[in-house]
This record gives C-alpha cells, sequence and structure tokens, in this order.
C-alpha cells in the first residue's frame, strides 16, 4: 500500500534530508521509523501525507501517485490518512467532542453521522466521560487519546505518528502504544517514528532505521539499535 522508489528530499536551503529511498510497506504493517536526531525521519514521514514534497522519485499510498497530486486534491489523500503528533496539536477552545468532530466536518460528513462516530471513537479511547472538557483540563496522556480519536474519525487506512510518545511518561507511552496496537489489529496500517528505545525493544515490530537520509536496517521485529 506505501512504495516509494529511488525518493529523495532537498529542502529549499539545500539540505538533502533523504537520498534515494526504497521501501514497501504492506497494508496493516505496524512499522518503527527509527534512527538519530536530523537523520529524516520526520521527512520520510512528511512526505506520505503530502506535508512535503519529493524532490525526486515515485511515491505510491493505496493508488494516490502522492507526487503528483494537485494541491485541490490533496484533501482526498488526507481523508485516509490520519496523522498524529508529539505535541498533540489539538485546537485548544474547542471541546475534546468538537476536536475530533472537526475532523469529520471538514470532510464534509453529514451531521447525523458525526455524533455517533465521535462518541464511538472517544469510547474507543476511554474518553467519553471527557467529551465536553477543553483540552487542556486533561492530562498529557488524555490528550495524545484525544489526538488519536481525531486521526482514526474517518476511518482512515493508514496512521502516521511522529513521535507521538514524545512528551509523555513511561506508563502513559505504553498507554498510548496499546490503543495504537488496538487500531492497527482492526487492520489499520501505522507508520510511527520514534526515539523510545523501550518500547520499540518490548513490543516487536517491523524497524526501519534511517541514517543520514538512507535507510540502513529494514528488519521484521527488529530493535531499536541505538543508545539513545
Ligand atoms: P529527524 O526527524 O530524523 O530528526 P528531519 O527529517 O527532521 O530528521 O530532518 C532531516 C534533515 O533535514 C536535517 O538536517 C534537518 O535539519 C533538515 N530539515 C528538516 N526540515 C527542514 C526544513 N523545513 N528546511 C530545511 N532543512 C530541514
Ligand atoms: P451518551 O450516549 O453516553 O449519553 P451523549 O451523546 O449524551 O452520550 O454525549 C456524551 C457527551 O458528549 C456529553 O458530555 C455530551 O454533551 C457530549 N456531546 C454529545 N454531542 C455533542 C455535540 N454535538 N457537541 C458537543 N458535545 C457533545
Amino acid at each position: 500500500m506505501i512504495e516509494m522508489q529511488d525518493v529523495w528530499k532537498t529542502y529549499p536551503n539545500g539540505t538533502v534530508a533523504l537520498q534515494g529511498i526504497d521501501v514497501r510497506i504492506k497494508d496493516g504493517e505496524f512499522v518503527y521509523v527509527v534512527g538519530p536526531s536530523g537523520a529524516g525521519k520526520s521527512t520520510f514521514i512528511k512526505l506520505m501525507y503530502r506535508e512535503e514534497k519529493a524532490t525526486k522519485g515515485q511515491i505510491v499510498i493505496n493508488d494516490f501517485h502522492i507526487n503528483r497530486l494537485k494541491e485541490r486534491q490533496i484533501p482526498y489523500l488526507r481523508r485516509k490518512i490520519g496523522v498524529v503528533f508529539q505535541d498533540f496539536k489539538l485546537l485548544p477552545k474547542l471541546t475534546v467532542y468538537e476536536n475530533v468532530a472537526f475532523a469529520m466536518e471538514v470532510i464534509e460528513e453529514s451531521r447525523k453521522k458525526i455524533k455517533p462516530r465521535v462518541m464511538e471513537v472517544l469510547e474507543l479511547v476511554r474518553l467519553k466521560h471527557k467529551a465536553r472538557s477543553l483540552p487542556d483540563q486533561l492530562s498529557g496522556g488524555e490528550q495524545q487519546r484525544v489526538a488519536i480519536a481525531r486521526a482514526i474519525v474517518n476511518r482512515p487506512d493508514l496512521i502516521i505518528a511522529d513521535e507521538p510518545t514524545g512528551n509523555l511518561d513511561p506508563e502513559t507511552s505504553m498507554d498510548i502504544m496499546q490503543t495504537l496496537l488496538e487500531i492497527n489489529r482492526g487492520g489499520t496500517t501505522i507508520v510511527m517514528a520514534t526515539h523510545n528505545k523501550e518500547i520499540v525493544n518490548s513490543l516487536r515490530k517491523r524497524v526501519i532505521a534511517i541514517e543520514a537520509g538512507r535507510i540502513v536496517r529494514d528488519e521484521q521485529r527488529g530493535e531499536y539499535g541505538y543508545e539513545d
């Protein structure tokens, strides 16, 4: 479902962030992306949801040639991909309910469908009782669970997570991982950039290591492999 062929990314200032990435990720896989800071992990992930555009090469996600998408087609890609960030990126003035509902409103789902679906995903992340709260009334782990609810509400085929546990303590991080693993068991592909050695080494999945813009390791049930 995700295929990159000889993908390169050079930023406008001349920084070469990725140099010749070749990778295939099948439907339903769970993949960790690891590597030192500045290696190109975020860039790799940003290319998948067209936050950044590759300078060269081919990227196919489902049947989208995403490097060839016109600006107006990007929303169609985005509704098939849910994104989770390290800093949650919730809208601070909207309630938990509204943050999740917003993701359905932007794709113009009918009002009738929105409420039951939002309550269903809030139940899945165990936050139905916090539907009326504002983000800053929640713990970090709860905020990340809201972000996950928002990411899955439109039933994407793929969840992309950039350091989703980066701001969370170890126990909360494990809780977030259980939520992501449960979503993956439902068939959703997950690609997760992480520096969390404990998680990668205890919840074994495919590991893709990137260093200086190249894939240097790609193993099923791999290890983290770095000391930090
Ligand atoms: P990682 O996520 O592994 O830390 P990044 O993908 O963020 O790595 O960065 C890879 C390289 O690209 C780094 O040298 C970084 O400084 C550079 N980079 C990232 N974003 C930009 C940008 N918007 N403009 C210029 N250089 C960037
Ligand atoms: P239940 O079926 O458990 O009674 P509800 O549908 O009443 O669930 O909603 C549970 C929570 O979600 C309540 O706090 C409710 O006010 C909130 N909620 C439901 N719909 C909306 C909405 N459209 N906008 C804001 N909050 C909502």
